[in-house]
């Protein structure tokens, strides 16, 4: 029997992220049983490649498992299992493995605190299966019975839980960016497309506002409500469906990520585009200024709103209708309420709408005036890419300059430079440079700084390296007042161009540490030291708040991706998104100027290091 949207059944396939993330799990599954490394090593490096590559792995599957066999480090056995997980969405190996070990151990590695070795003893000795076992354990007092568990390691792992707690149901704006896109794209695809302009799909809300944490993936569609209702009960990222209306689906993924499908007929676009997009704040703001001017702003429409009163009077379930502005974009609503158009970053109800009001509203950095990078890793440190590999990369992005800046050797995990390689890395740098006119490397570190303030590069290093970031990747626990000066005393020696990321956050894992920023952007600014923001997605750090302060107070900025791979460059969209929220114009960011211009500034830059 053919099922009447049988057609669609191939667009709707699995991504190839989601065929990845089965093989990763099933490698943490082999790691936690204490499997060999080899072979939890092969799903790993199968999951990256499949993660990687353009194609849709579905279409590769779907010409056999001799197909797949092509792909590097995928062999037989992979073959056959990645079939299964395309078709099924599982495999029955990993099926297995979940009824040997709950997958839920795998969540008490997200804890700060807790590597394989606790996870493995807590699971064996106290039958802790999950984050929520755990959180009830260290409530109830359990952690100062685990043998080898410190009190400092002990409170850790209590402040971790509290803020995973906090992150519950959100996660990061790339991975909801990317989930958003895949969904918009299966949409677009049976909703006629591009072409067929009456029928649209857009992402909105905390996304596109660039949010860093997201709770809610929305997205607005005109089209065949029906079929767009059914596209989206089958997307093959969603668990259950929570609720539907008439203009609203409501799912939740099987990652537990709420997604919102709005559905509005084509003459309401515009206003609907302003209502999906914006805070609560940015639209009370905005249903103020309609009223001052004699409309009304409700649900997606803009009206007259006497005739929007009447209707309701009336009873009408259309209200307003026939009254209605006729609006063809957001630019026309804002212009229709008196406003300049606000870009989407800034509708936050932060004084925007006053604002733009007054035409005050900032000319926000783009995308496309960024002319390099100054923060990124190579084979000389935890980086997966060479110098020439990062050279490349970066030309390919079209960028004027970057700098390469492998850690020092106090931060040993991340294979950190000792002075001695540091001048060999220099040589190589160099050599690599001069291959290359159209654009200038330069050679830089990210120097840690240690626990008592000082650099961890001798001055007569540094004094060879053009740029210079620092950075603290140690000593979390110190109190505020210690790294604060820390801090204050490695801006003192006037080495350092930018401190990078500056609070030590990772979102959804860890707060970071304590340290009084007012202080720090204090002496940034009386040492000329740019503040970081750091582009990366797990960090956006400083954040969009802090960036504001930072500016109002006079410090500048740097944004930049801390890439450890080529690809990690395309992180750079998510720093500007953060900088258009903190309401940043290009002038602000130093990777902005034109070389020569940059090349001044460093120069400048130079001649107030002063060595102890
Ligand atoms: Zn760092
Ligand atoms: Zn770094």
């Amino acid at each position: 029997m053919k099922e009447p949207d049988a057609a669609y059944d191939g667009r709707l396939a699995i991504d190839n992220r989601d065929v990845a993330g089965v093989l990763e799990r099933i490698a943490d599954l082999l790691e936690f049983k204490d499997e060999n490394p080899f072979k939890l090593r092969s799903y790993r490096v199968a999951a990256e490649t499949i993660a990687e590559m353009q194609q849709p792995i579905a279409e590769v599957a779907a010409r056999g498992a001799a197909s797949l066999q092509e792909l590097p480090g995928i062999g037989k056995s992979l073959s056959a299992q990645i079939v299964e997980i395309v078709q099924t969405g599982t495999s029955s190996f990993f099926e297995e493995l979940k009824e040997e070990i709950p997958e839920s151990v795998l969540e008490l590695r997200r804890v700060s605190g807790i590597g394989l070795k606790t996870s493995q003893q807590l699971y064996r000795d106290f039958g802790i299966k999950s984050l929520d076992e755990l959180k009830a354990f260290a409530e109830g007092g359990g952690l100062e019975s685990v043998t080898g568990l410190g009190e400092k390691t002990a409170s850790r792992i209590k402040a971790s839980l509290a803020h995973l707690a906090s992150a519950r149901g959100k996660v990061r704006l790339n991975e909801a960016s990317d989930l958003a896109a895949a969904i918009v794209e299966q949409l677009r695809a049976v909703n006629g497309g591009q072409a067929n302009r009456a029928a649209r799909v857009e992402v909105v809300g905390q996304i596109r506002r660039g949010c860093e944490m997201v709770d809610n993936v929305e997205l607005l569609a005109s089209g065949e409500a029906g079929l767009l209702g059914q596209t989206f009960a089958r997307l093959p990222q969603l668990a259950e469906i929570k609720a539907q209306r008439a203009d609203r689906i409501e799912g939740v993924t099987k990652k537990d990520v709420a997604v919102t499908l709005h559905m509005i007929p084509e003459a309401d676009y515009a206003a609907a585009m302003v209502r999906t997009t914006g805070s609560a704040e940015h639209l009370r703001d905005l249903e103020a200024e309609a009223a001052a001017r004699g409309y009304a702003f409700k649900g997606f429409q803009l009206g007259d709103a006497k005739a929007a009163g009447e209707s309701r009077k009336r009873k009408s379930k259309a209200a307003g209708e026939g009254h209605r502005l006729p609006l063809n974009s957001e630019a026309e609503f804002y212009s229709a309420l008196g406003l300049e158009f606000i870009a989407p970053e800034l509708r936050e109800g932060l004084g925007e709408v006053a604002a733009a009001r007054d035409n005050r509203l900032p000319e926000l950095i783009r995308i496309e005036d960024m002319r390099g990078d100054f923060h990124m890793h190579t084979t000389w440190s935890d980086g997966q890419n060479s110098v020439r590999e990062m050279i490349e990369a970066a030309r390919r992005r079209g960028y004027q300059y970057i700098a390469i800046t492998d850690h020092t050797q106090s931060t040993s995990i991340a294979n950190g430079n000792t002075p001695a390689e540091l001048l060999k890395e220099l040589e190589e740098i160099e050599a690599a440079a001069r291959e290359y006119d159209d654009i200038r490397v330069l050679k830089g570190a990210e120097v840690d700084i240690l626990s008592d303030g000082s650099l961890d590069m001798p001055f007569d290093v540094l004094d060879r390296l053009d740029w210079i970031v620092v950075s603290i990747h140690a000593g979390f626990q110190q109190p505020k007042e210690q790294i604060t000066e820390r801090v204050i005393r490695a801006m003192e020696t006037g080495y350092p161009n930018v401190f990078a990321h500056p609070t030590g956050r990772i979102l959804g894992e860890r707060a970071g540490y304590e340290i009084d920023l007012e202080q720090v952007i204090a002496a940034a600014r009386e040492h000329h030291v740019r503040l970081e923001l750091n582009a990366s997605p797990y960090r956006l750090d400083l954040n969009s708040y802090w960036l504001r302060v930072a500016r109002q107070a006079g410090v500048g900025f740097v944004i930049s991706t801390d890439s450890h791979q080529t690809r990690g460059f395309e992180a750079m969209r998510y720093g500007i998104a953060t900088a258009r929220r903190a309401w940043l114009t290009r002038d602000d960011v130093l990777n902005t100027l034109p070389l020569a211009k940059l090349l001044a500034e460093l120069d400048r830059k130079k001649r107030q290091r002063r060595p102890a």
